[in-house]
């Protein structure tokens, strides 16, 4: 982040604008929706800003800027549309001590304008370093139609009945009167009675909320999926929005992390395959423990929760300690790996089952389950099977699978470092030492990638 966003108090202070033409009207306009002291240096200035000065709304000076024109002025902006007039302007506005902008160079520039959405006081304020104002634009757009015109008024009613609110605890408490206030009951009291009603709906809501029981605790177990934000669910989505305390696997992204709560609590259990961890005991005294203090808890797990999760533990944990919980599934690497190869997990006349294996712990899988695996046209997603590939590649070709099988392992599945390694059954353990993957991979046995597939089905064709 280059240019950091803040939201600066100009009541009162001045704002000093060099230039008469298009570029000066348009930053007036948006200056003017504030309460600083404008004033405007240009020899020639549009008779819009005539007017305005007329109406006393800015101070009009009818010459171009000299030294000590920009004393004690908060802002500056050189919006002279010439890059020498620019120059010497900011340099003068500088040296007088103020922050500068010249219009439409960002390099001259000490600080740059948002796109605005005016709910005033609500400004939503969008940025691109000056990268995509094409994006910014469309941004703005975007919320101008899903922001609701009565939100500023809301929000300013609602500012004044802060001090009244105090009285609810600070935390979950007040935070559900307000969002009930902003999101349900203040809306559609605006919209029936206008500002009397909002008042009302507040009082009322204030009385409700004084009196409401404690929201008892709750572990949420959601499944953050392979690692891209837009597979989440949106039960998820909601689930992270509301989350008090957030306790998250290594796997979870930061992408998606970013998504919770502000004000939520981040607990980091990351576990890697062989490596240090948070012990699963740990992990469970933490969630009863939130839980039992009243918390919306949010267990974070890569996938979905259900899927070598380590979920009944957990779950176990939370049943003896009586505290509710619930399931929010999650996209799992395994689709998201066959959909990565445009392939799908079952196929009519190819394989009616498909069978999810961990390559982490292999003792417990019988011999003749590599038997069943080994006939043809079976598929299965092996998770955590990097480092077992060797092993497992042993077992099945021991147990007479046919050694040019097809394998493929997607790293990364669905994020912007995805890789996709397509080789057989006799090729996989050297192949994949080769590539040396990053990152989580999902061995996929019994598939290749469809575009493979196509093209050597092309070839043989051809053949015949
Ligand atoms: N609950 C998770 C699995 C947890 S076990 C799920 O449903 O996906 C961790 C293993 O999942 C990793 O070792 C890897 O094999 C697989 N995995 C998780 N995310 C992945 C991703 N984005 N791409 C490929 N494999 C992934």
């Amino acid at each position: 982040m280059q240019h950091f966003p803040i939201f600066v108090a100009l009541a009162g202070r001045r704002v000093v604008v060099s230039g008469g033409g298009d570029a000066a009207l348009a930053k007036l306009r948006l200056l003017m929706k504030t309460e600083a002291h404008l004033t405007v240096f240009s020899p020639a200035p549009a008779p819009e800003i005539e007017a305005w000065a007329d109406e006393g709304r800015l101070a009009l000076r009818r010459r171009a800027m000299e030294p000590g024109d920009a004393l004690c002025a908060a802002l500056f902006y050189g919006a002279d549309e010439d890059d020498a007039e620019d120059a010497r302007t900011a340099a003068i506005a500088r040296a007088d001590g103020a922050l500068v902008n010249i219009v439409d160079n960002l390099e001259g520039s000490q600080f740059i304008t948002p796109a605005i959405v005016d709910r005033d006081p609500v400004t939503v304020a969008i940025g691109t370093e000056g990268a995509a104002p094409v994006l910014a634009r469309a941004i703005k757009r975007d919320l101008e139609e899903r922001l609701p015109v009565t939100l500023g008024p809301l929000a300013r009613i609602g500012k004044a009945f802060r001090k009244m609110a105090d009285a609810l605890p600070m935390g979950r408490k007040r935070r559900d009167f307000w969002a009930d206030y902003y999101f349900d009951h203040g809306p559609r009291a605006y919209e029936a009675q206008g500002a009397d009603g909002a008042q009302a709906a507040l009082e009322g809501l204030l009385e409700r909320h004084l009196h409401a029981e404690d929201r008892p605790g709750h572990v949420h177990f959601v499944g953050a999926g392979p690692g891209d934000p837009e597979l989440l669910t949106l039960k998820a989505r909601r689930a992270l929005d509301e989350a008090d305390v957030v306790i998250y696997d290594r796997l979870v992204t930061p992408e998606i992390l970013e998504l919770c709560r502000r004000e939520a609590m981040m607990i980091d259990v990351g576990k890697e395959a062989f490596g240090p961890s948070t012990p699963q005991a740990d992990i469970d005294r933490l969630i009863v423990e939130h839980g039992r203090q009243g918390a919306q808890v949010v267990r974070l797990k890569s996938g979905d929760p259900t899927v070598f999760g380590r979920l009944d533990e957990e779950i176990e944990a939370l049943y003896a300690a009586g505290i509710a919980w619930s399931i929010v599934p999650g996209i799992t690497a395994a689709s998201a790996s066959v959909a990565a190869i445009g392939q799908s997990l079952t196929r009519r006349g190819r394989n009616a089952s498909v069978r999810f294996l961990t390559g982490h712990d292999m003792k417990g899988f019988a011999d003749h389950d590599w038997k069943a695996l080994a006939r043809s046209s079976e598929v299965a997603a092996i998770y955590m099977g990097k480092r077992a590939a060797r092993f497992i590649q042993g077992r099945l070709l021991m147990h007479g699978a046919a050694p040019d099988t097809p394998v493929t392992i997607i790293a990364n599945a669905s994020r912007p470092d995805q890789r996709i390694l397509a080789t057989s059954l006799a090729t996989l353990a050297t192949d994949l030492d080769e590539a040396a993957l990053d990152g989580p991979a999902l061995t996929l046995f019994g598939l290749a990638p469809r575009a493979a597939e196509a093209a050597a089905h092309h070839l043989i064709q051809e053949a015949l």
